[in-house]
């Protein structure tokens, strides 16, 4: 694209100079789910030739150990009859099919499980067709929104979901708070000031200084408290795994493009924008709703409890050594500190209730 504008910052900018600057969550729902221009519809961003990598297309591993425990929380339950499987946010369809892999030979009853599956993109759609299709034995129900699930008992996993939900943001200023807008400065996008927010509508803490950013993310809120109420009513766990943040203070936005930084309003629609998730947030959605969303932990941590050590080892023991070295080497990025061990968390939503499942510890929930 070099210096030019994209169509969409064109559209944008002529929209705002007619009728105003448009709050984040507006410019974020554009840019990434744009029917024509959104990152989302129009290309495939995962992978070594995308923009980002994802814990599923580092390896294999991921999603069986996703898997193993969801299968363990399936038999916890009682492996309630006419459950469904379902997913948020799908990519590619790489996280299903590793978990449909292992539930064939250690949990045939989820693999006759009908799948839903929550996605927005047509393009996305189209690639899980493609991979999944054959290997589950219901054909898949695709749904926009979480509102639509089956009246079931739902099994499942959110990874890298939430965190491509659009945000609003506020800003702390002279003592008051305002909403953050995308407006025009100079002809060209921009941040520019909204209108003043009552400290309370925020719940923000008395003691915030100035120019401190805070973030609110609706449609996570809204999507937890759908799973809670039908987890509340029918059953089940989802596990949801994400960069995390506790509490809404932090400007978290970020925009990645052929996995370097990129500045917000770069190239609209062709760059990932993304924000680290709430977990504080979507607790306490989950608990209005009537479920337990147990954690956050960090996802090395996590899996490390889980076995994915163990597994590894066995999985190496077969392997030749350049294939070792590089299930290594996904193991270390998964788990590392430095890598995705810290900064992604891991949490379980469950129906209200006692103890604690593998993998979580009571001092971290
Ligand atoms: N879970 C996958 C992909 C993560 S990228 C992985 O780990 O590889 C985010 C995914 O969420 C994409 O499939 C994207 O199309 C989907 N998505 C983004 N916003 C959405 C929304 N509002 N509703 C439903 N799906 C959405």
């Amino acid at each position: 694209m070099g210096g030019d504008i994209t169509a969409l910052e064109q559209r944008l900018v002529t929209t705002i100079a007619k009728n105003g600057a448009i709050p984040l969550s507006a410019y974020m729902d554009l840019c990434l789910s744009d029917p024509d221009h959104g990152y989302y519809q129009r290309q495939n961003p995962f992978g070594t030739d995308g923009d980002f990598i994802t814990a599923p297309e580092i390896s294999g591993l991921f999603g069986e150990m996703c898997g193993l425990y969801l299968a363990h929380m399936f038999e916890l339950s009682g492996a309630p009859d006419r459950s469904a499987v379902i997913e948020l946010g799908p990519g590619r369809g790489t996280l299903m099919q590793d978990m449909q892999h292992v539930w064939k030979h250690l949990m045939p009853d989820l693999v006759h499980c009908p799948v839903h599956l929550v996605e927005t993109s047509g393009q996305l759609r189209t690639a899980q067709r493609t991979l999944l299709e054959g290997q589950v034995s219901w054909p898949i129900t695709w749904h926009d929104t979480t509102a639509t699930l089956p009246a079931r008992p739902i099994f499942g996993i959110a990874n890298e979901f939430f965190d491509a939900l659009p945000i609003d943001q506020f800003i702390r200023r002279n003592g008051k708070w305002y909403e953050r807008r995308v407006g025009l400065i100079d002809g060209g996008l921009g941040f520019v000031d909204g209108r003043q927010i009552a400290a309370d509508d925020l719940q923000m803490p008395p003691d915030t200084s100035d120019n401190t950013i805070a973030e609110l993310c609706p449609t996570g809120d809204r999507v937890v408290a759908d799973l809670a109420r039908h987890i509340a009513c029918h059953g089940g766990a989802i596990l949801i795994i994400d960069y995390g943040k506790k509490g809404k203070i932090g400007d978290s936005l970020q925009a990645v493009a052929e996995h370097k930084p990129v500045d917000i309003f770069h190239h609209p629609g062709l760059a990932d924008l993304s924000h680290w998730v709430d977990f504080a947030a979507l607790s306490c959605q989950a608990r209005s709703a009537g479920c337990r969303l147990i954690g956050p932990v960090p996802q090395g941590r996590f899996l490390m409890r889980i076995g994915l050590a163990t597994r590894a080892e066995q999985a190496a023991t077969d392997a030749d050594p350049q294939t070792r070295r590089s299930l290594l080497a996904a193991i270390d990025r998964l788990t590392s500190p430095a890598q995705m061990g810290e900064a992604f968390k891991v949490a379980l939503l469950v129906p209200d209730g006692d103890g604690l499942p593998p993998g979580f510890d009571e001092n971290e929930s």
